[in-house]
């Protein structure tokens, strides 16, 4: 122990123990010599002590090791955040509108939302996601609660299954984003896999999905990325998509739909929903979780929604009831202000223009990170086929990088991802993009 520890704690003994037995010269500054009493307070003991240290979160963990070096010339392309051609994080012009309009607003108040979270929000949501005409928007048979982004609105739609669904099993791709496994495991899911991505190809496994959904227990969930597949940026066509579709379909699998990246894939909203509609259209049921973290910005608002398509409005009405029964205890109800920014934006013809045009330019500027990488590499002559760099789409790269040349771009060049080699294509900038290129082909040529 410190010695200055061991001095602030005989202090504190003197305080605490005032008629405490002298001790003898030899102990008399050692913290070790005291003697645990039932009405003694120790700051040297806790009843925590045995709590293990937990690891880092795999990906927010890559930040904290960012924070930490300081190399002038480090560039951190773990966690999907947007950042700038400066190399800044973001906050949206619409946004700024939307919430100066909110603070002038002198009736608002701050009481509690409802359990189920802003109403209009609720339906703008649902329109933004399965488009204004949706048949299953027409016939109210959609059950939405906001909830905190995408990450709540999983957990609350996978604790509901848990509750009330027949099917215990949830099947999620491998790979996918690393916290899915956990939120639908605490929920009291049982999770599997499915094949998804084909490291030879660094496209989609579209074979060993379709075995792998075949073989599933009917009535199974199956989790599917609605665009911009996380990690991997591989995201089914419209064709598969429709085989996907017709063979969960027919095994009664019953999808849950997770939209992290409405917007960010091809800057369209409406094309990045085509998955999601094309389910809706068929008149089935699903679960949709939407998160407005990237598309508009609002990452700590903590601001998403989770939808039940149902088979009837009856049904719906009942859904709705039970997930006020799972959200009650867990947070009683949502956040107020995140809510009430997409609301804003959402029920404003030109709010939502500048929305789609400065959303389109963040979609936009990560294509751009793509072509220049790629153009970067083969400049370089760097070994390898790199077009999987312009193929795959949203905010990420899933670059084939192995573990071992991740931590060699760290140590040599401070350039940080995740060790599967993900890296945030809307972390990068004109200006480290050659750094970044520099990175790769070294690792390749060192480390085969
Ligand atoms: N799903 C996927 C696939 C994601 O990539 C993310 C964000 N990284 C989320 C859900 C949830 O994010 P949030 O809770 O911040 O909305």
């Amino acid at each position: 122990m410190h010695p200055s520890a061991d001095r602030r704690l005989s202090t504190l003994q003197r305080h605490l123990l005032p008629s405490s037995p002298p001790t003898s010269p030899a102990t008399a500054t050692s913290a070790d010599s005291l003697q645990p009493s039932p009405t003694m307070a120790s700051s040297s003991s806790s009843v925590f002590a045995a709590v293990p240290q937990g690891p880092e979160d795999p990906i927010l963990g890559v930040t904290v090791a960012f924070n930490k070096d300081p190399s002038p010339v480090k560039v951190n392309l773990g966690v999907g955040a947007y950042r700038t051609e400066e190399g800044k994080p973001l906050v949206l012009n619409v946004v700024k509108r939307a919430e100066a309009l909110l603070l002038h607003n002198q009736s608002r108040i701050k009481e509690y939302l409802p359990i189920t979270g802003l109403a209009d929000f609720n339906k703008l949501s649902a329109k933004l996601i399965f488009g204004a005409d949706s048949p299953a928007i027409q016939d109210n048979r959609v059950a939405t609660v906001q909830c905190l982004s995408g990450t709540g609105s999983l957990r609350v739609g996978g604790e509901f299954l848990a509750r009330h669904y027949h099917e215990r099993t949830i099947y999620i791709p491998n790979p996918t984003w690393g916290n899915h496994p956990k939120i639908f495991t605490l929920a009291g899911l049982t999770v599997r896999t499915y094949r998804y991505y084909d490291p030879a190809t660094r496209g989609l496994d579209f074979q060993g999905l379709l075995e792998d959904l075949s073989s599933a227990p009917s009535g199974a969930i199956i989790l599917l990325h609605a665009c911009a597949h996380n990690p991997t940026g591989v995201d089914p066509t419209v064709d598969q998509w429709e085989q996907i579709r017709q063979l969960m379909r027919s095994k009664a699998l019953l999808p849950f739909f997770d939209s992290a990246y409405q917007g960010f894939a091809s800057g369209s909203l409406d094309k990045d929903a085509q998955s999601v509609r094309m389910f809706v259209a068929d008149g089935g049921e699903l679960l949709m979780a939407q998160s407005y973290a990237k598309n508009m910005g609002l990452y700590g608002e903590r601001v998403g929604a989770l939808s039940i398509v149902c088979g009837s409005s009856d049904v719906a009405v009942k859904v709705e009831s039970q997930l006020k029964l799972v959200i009650r205890p867990m947070y009683s109800n949502p956040p107020l202000h995140g809510a009430s920014i997409v609301a804003t934006i959402l029920n404003d013809r030109g709010m939502f223009d500048e929305w789609t045009k400065e959303l389109k330019g963040m979609a936009d500027r990560i294509i751009s990170m793509r072509q220049q990488l790629f153009d970067a590499l083969k400049t370089r002559g760097t070994p390898g086929d790199w077009s999987h760099i312009i193929k795959q789409i949203g905010m990420f790269t899933f670059t084939g990088l192995n573990s071992d040349q991740v931590a060699f771009m760290r140590q040599e060049f401070h350039i940080y991802m995740t060790s599967d080699g993900r890296i945030s294509m809307a972390g990068l900038s004109s200006r480290t993009v050659p750094h970044l290129a520099d990175a790769i082909d070294a690792a390749v040529t060192k480390l085969k």
